[in-house]
């Protein structure tokens, strides 16, 4: 068998096409187009590349994208000062916080940023106020990745209601969202981490399984039940031959690419998956650009709500 694949690119076009018409209806009617403020603190590379992506596409939509800098050396004070600048900026109705914060500014610093960040902008559902309403099935603002990767599911009719659903990973931004948007729309789930044990027997008996972990290939053939829909949120960046080696046989394009670079951007999902599973989200071109389609669907309903109109 080879796995139907899940186009998460053609998607986040097409649902693009959709916030264009709708971000210029609101800017004629508001004689302001939607903002959002994004904070990069540092110079982590990996963030540059994902906030110049996040600034590309709310650009070429119609919104107002403003980066909003502070250098490595910045404290936690100057980051507070920023978003409480944001918080009462009328022209700024979303606000995103690049994680990671520089590890100098302290091992609770992410934490206390996010909670400064006025509920109604937290375009990433981070605050204790969105998460409580997520948890009560009532949240406007829920965190981008795995509310892409509902819409995804939906649109290519991938049953949820009634299946099993393994979730891999238990991180705030991801998988401790995407197991409660699962559970809200009638999926029996798990949830497995670093610590589970038997973890390719807990995932054989999912019938979607998503996996968000940060680990090249982690979820192998053994993983998974022949059929069943896979969804691949990892993104890591492998630079060492051996990973690459053990992921991609001699003669694909990919370990052409990875010889030619030096580096291949894969999955947590092993390409040998595609024989087994029934559908699978590839990497690129999976759940990372439908994650920056819904920061801008969660901007404009921050927007929205902020102007007063009723968000659905
Ligand atoms: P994270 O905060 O590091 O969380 C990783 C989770 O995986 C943790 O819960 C951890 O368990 C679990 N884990 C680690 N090793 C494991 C193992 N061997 N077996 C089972 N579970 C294991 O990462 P994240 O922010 O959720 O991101 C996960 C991945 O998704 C990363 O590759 C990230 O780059 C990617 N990502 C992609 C997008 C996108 O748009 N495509 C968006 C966000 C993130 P413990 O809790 O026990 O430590």
């Amino acid at each position: 068998m080879s796995a139907r694949v899940l186009d998460g690119q053609a998607l986040a076009r097409a649902m693009q096409e959709e916030i264009r018409d709708e971000v210029a209806a609101f800017t004629a009617q508001h004689g302001r187009p939607p903002g959002l403020g994004i904070v990069l603190v540092g110079d982590n590379p990996a963030s540059e590349i994902y906030v110049r992506n996040k600034l590309k596409t709310g650009g070429e939509i119609g919104f107002r994208a403003d980066l909003e800098r502070l250098p490595a050396s910045a404290t936690l004070a100057d980051t507070l000062a920023l978003v409480e600048r944001l918080n009462r900026s009328d022209a700024h109705d979303g606000i995103l916080v690049q994680s990671p914060l520089p590890k100098a500014m302290g091992a609770d610093a992410e934490q206390r940023v996010f909670d400064s960040i006025a509920p109604e902008k937290d375009v990433d559902g981070l605050t204790p106020v969105n998460v409580g309403l997520l948890v009560q099935k009532r949240a406007a603002l829920v965190s981008c990745t795995p509310s892409g990767i509902i819409e995804l599911l939906d649109r290519e009719r991938i049953q949820i209601a009634g299946r099993h659903a393994v979730v891999i990973g238990r991180s705030d931004i991801v998988g401790k969202p995407m197991a409660i948007l699962l559970l809200h729309r009638d999926a029996t789930v798990t949830v497995c981490h670093s610590r589970t044990p038997n973890l390719a027997d807990v995932c054989r008996g999912a019938d979607v399984l998503v996996a968000a972990v940060g680990r090249p290939g982690l979820v192998t053939k053994e993983f998974v039940k022949p059929g069943a829909a896979v969804v691949d949120v990892g993104m890591n960046k492998v630079t060492d031959a051996k990973v690459a080696e053990s992921l991609f046989t001699d003669g694909h394009p990919r370990l052409a690419l990875f010889r030619s670079k030096g580096s291949v951007l894969v999955g947590d999902v092993h390409p040998e998956v595609a024989d087994v599973a029934g559908a699978l989200t590839p990497v690129p071109g999976g759940v990372g650009p439908l994650t920056i389609t819904m920061l801008m669907r969660n901007t404009l309903r921050a927007a929205r709500a902020r102007a007063g109109q009723t968000v659905s």
